[in-house]
């Protein structure tokens, strides 16, 4: 099956008892057995739930996995993965995390034990570095947020296997669309459902899709033990944005285009950070592992101030000043104050996220009526 094929069918069957089309919203904490441990597969819906089971089963297709598992929220699917690590177990990660995983890891697991190294992973051999004998897992997130940094997952993935050890993909900004890590060699994906996914601001989500039963039934164990799952009215709203995912991919990926180029002709532009831009650092890899770039790109307005940068965002009138990405709407974000505001200072200076930064996220709005949003806001 092709991917628009399987947005729609893969996982999804009609309802047994009625033949309804979509998938019920099976509302309910458990299920009635006829006698002690005489039940129909369905316990209690922490552990598994029809509605959810329907969307783990289509994002596992999705992402040319087997297994799906769906949280509450993409961070409660990292906290799951780190869970399966135990007290002096090492992970390296890519320096240009979500800021969010960063204050996860840094915040909260370094303190029960574990160790965390934030390299720069553009150059993959990098990595080897600091491989030792406790190093577990190796976290990437490609293309990164915001700078829009690509790394080679391949690459990655193959160090990784010389010594055993897991990676896992962030793959949030590109969507199964655009790539699908677990074909590189990646033994993990990972996604903020919350973002293409859903694709309509409406749902706070989290997923890992794996290739693997034994990974597969770790992860199962931390999704029922912590209990972080999701409910199933947001699985249906999934269900329901998936239907669409290649669609509002291929809009996203043609306004993107449109607004990177704009922005790098544009006098008040110092610097664009779009993966499909030919001057991009990262390029080649990017047309190598990804279908297309995407509608994520960042900004550096020249010369100018925190307060300028402010108030272009302000000024926007089409692009919403939020935080999140990914849906049909149109957004803008200063990293700095806002997404990476848990990123220490000195941190976000070395990474490059400059208070004249801003990210949009490119929606699937009339590019004619984006680009003058951004000419107005940028004169
Ligand atoms: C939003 C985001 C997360 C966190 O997901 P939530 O659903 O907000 O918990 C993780 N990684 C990336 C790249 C994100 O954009």
């Amino acid at each position: 099956m092709k991917f628009g094929t399987k947005a729609i069918h893969a996982g999804v069957h009609p309802e047994e008892v009625t033949g309804a089309i979509m998938t019920p919203i099976f509302q309910t904490s458990t299920y009635v057995q006829a006698s002690p441990g005489d039940h129909k597969g369905f316990e209690y819906s922490r552990t598994q739930n029809p509605t959810r089971d329907t969307l783990q089963n289509n994002l596992a297709a999705l992402e040319d996995g087997t297994h799906g598992l769906c949280f509450a929220s993409g961070l409660s699917a990292i906290d799951a993965v780190i869970k399966t690590l135990k007290s002096g177990d090492e992970v390296i990660a890519s320096n240009d995390l979500y800021g969010g995983t960063f204050r996860l890891y840094n915040k909260i697991f370094s303190k029960l034990g574990l160790k965390f190294h934030f390299i720069a992973m553009e150059d993959a051999e990098s990595v080897r570095n600091y491989i030792n004998e406790n190093t577990k897992l190796i976290w990437l997130e490609t293309p990164s947020n915001p700078m829009m940094n690509v790394i080679d997952i391949a690459a990655v993935a193959s160090i990784a296997k010389e010594h055993g050890i897991l990676v896992g993909v962030d793959n949030t900004f590109a969507s199964p669309y655009l790539q699908r890590p677990l074909t590189l060699g990646a033994d993990i994906v990972m996604h903020s459902v919350t973002k293409y996914l859903g694709g309509h601001s409406d749902v706070i989500m989290g997923a890992l899709v794996v290739k693997d039963e034994e990974l597969a039934e770790q992860l199962a164990f931390v999704q029922n033990s912590s209990g972080a799952v999701p409910g199933p009215m947001d699985c249906f709203l999934v269900l329901r944005g998936i239907k669409t995912l290649h669609l509002r991919m291929k809009a996203h990926c043609e306004n993107g285009k449109a607004v990177a180029e704009y922005l790098q002709n544009h006098p008040k532009v110092d610097k664009v950070y779009w993966p499909g831009l030919p001057d991009h650092p990262n390029h080649d890899v990017a047309k190598a592992q990804m279908a297309d770039f995407g509608g994520m790109i960042s900004f550096v307005v020249a010369d100018a101030s925190k307060e300028e940068a402010i108030r272009i965002c302000e000024n926007l009138k089409i692009f919403s000043l939020a935080e999140s990405l990914g849906g049909v709407e149109s957004m803008v974000n200063h990293p700095a104050i806002m997404t990476h505001a848990s990123v220490p200072e000195e941190e976000r200076q070395r990474i490059g996220i400059l208070d004249s930064l801003i990210r949009l996220s490119v929606g699937i709005e009339d590019s004619e009526d984006l680009l003058s949003d951004l000419e107005q806001a940028l004169g």
